[in-house]
Order: structure tokens, then sequence, then C-alpha cells
């Protein structure tokens, strides 16, 4: 998606361990405008796979994943890292490690909002080592929803997500793939953004 690998170049940051901070427009100020026509993107990649809900983790995943959901005209649910007082109802929970936070946290979707008539849309804003979509992925087994792809913003194919969830039977969709972060320069692979269609 060309907007976004503009606004990367524009305003993304390279940190020196492989990290690109985007905290302008995605992960602390968010562009409402952008995610929008992201959520639009994936809605139109996504429009034939009967997806009736999508699914993300908090915090950074929220707002592309509401946009999704709007344009597919479904809810939006987002897994909780931390658990609530008010999630007294039973769980759906799984372990994550968090590439940026360097810690493992338990993620948890309560069991009344997915079931096995489900078939899920999972969104989010990076692809490192595939952790953050496989436990969300485990969430949506334990409901015994069927999973129809993955929608990544920014994938680092360097790192070894993608093959990980693609082995895993597992479509991937990332509106932007970066090669390398190399010198502080941010050097991208062609998108993949082309409609999924599992035939369903
Ligand atoms: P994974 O679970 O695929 O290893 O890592 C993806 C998760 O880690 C995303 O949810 C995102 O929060 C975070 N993440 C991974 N790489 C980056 C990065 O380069 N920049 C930022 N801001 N977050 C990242």
């Amino acid at each position: 998606m060309r907007e976004l690998e503009e606004r990367i170049r524009q305003d993304g940051r390279v940190l020196s361990d492989g990290v690109l901070k985007v905290d302008g427009f995605i992960t602390h100020q968010v562009d409402p405008f952008l995610m929008k026509k992201i959520g639009q993107r994936f809605g139109e990649i996504f429009a034939k796979e009967n997806i009736t809900k999508v699914v993300t983790i908090e915090s950074s995943g929220i707002a592309p994943a509401i946009y999704t959901a709007e344009a597919l005209g479904v809810p939006m649910i987002f897994a909780r890292k931390a658990k609530s007082l008010t999630m007294t109802e039973e769980l759906l929970s799984t372990d994550v490690y968090s590439f940026t936070k360097q810690v493992t946290s338990t993620i948890s979707i309560s069991r009344r909002f997915l079931d096995a008539t489900d078939h899920v849309l999972i969104i989010d804003d990076f692809l490192a080592n595939g952790m953050a979509a496989k436990g969300l992925t485990e969430l949506c087994q334990q409901a015994g929803a069927s999973v129809a792809g993955i929608g990544i913003l920014i994938e680092k194919s360097f790192q070894n997500g993608r093959e990980f969830l693609t082995d895993a039977g597992l479509p991937v969709v990332s509106l932007a793939r970066i090669a390398n972060l190399e010198n502080g320069t941010i050097t991208f692979l062609p998108a993949d953004d082309q409609e999924v269609d599992g035939g369903q």
C-alpha cells in the first residue's frame, strides 16, 4: 500500500536493533485517516472470505482493526494483556512473548465473544517473529473458530514471522514489507496485498 510506505519513509524512525518506531501515526499518536484507508484496504482484500469477527491485540492493533471491522461490517475484539476485574466470565487465554517488551504476558478474550461459528480475520500493526499472531490464532482455536488470515500493516521480512505463520497454513497479507533496516535506511519489498479468496 503505497500511502503506508510513503508515510513510513517520511515519519518512521529506525532504532539500531532492527526496530522501527512509528509512534507519530500508529503506535502512540494515531492518524485516523490513514487507519481508515488501511481498514478499507483489508476490507477489500478479505471481502470474499465471509469474515464474522476481526481480532487483534491491545493496544496498537486496535485502530486499524476497528476500521477493518467497519469495512467488513462485523465486530472487532481485542485480546487484553492484563486481566480486568470486570472479566468475570470464562476466558480463552494463552501466553505471548513480546518482541519489543521482551516479556511474556497472558492474553485473553472472553469466551462469550468467539465460538465455532466464527471465521476470524486477525489484524496487527507489526509482524516480527509471529508470536502475537500465533497467540491470537490459539485463542481462536480454543473457541473452535477458524482463521481466514492475518492482516499486517508492517512486516519486517528479515524476521521469520511470515514463514512461521504460512508454514502453519495461515495466509499472511502485509500492506508494507520491509526487506531490511540496515544503516538506518528503510528498504521495502513489494507488498503482497492481493485479494484473498479461500473459495468459501
Ligand atoms: P511478533 O509477535 O511478530 O514477534 O512481534 C509483533 C509484535 O511486536 C507487534 O504486536 C508489535 O507490537 C511489536 N513489534 C515487533 N516489531 C516491532 C517494531 O519494529 N516496531 C514496533 N513499534 N513494534 C514492533
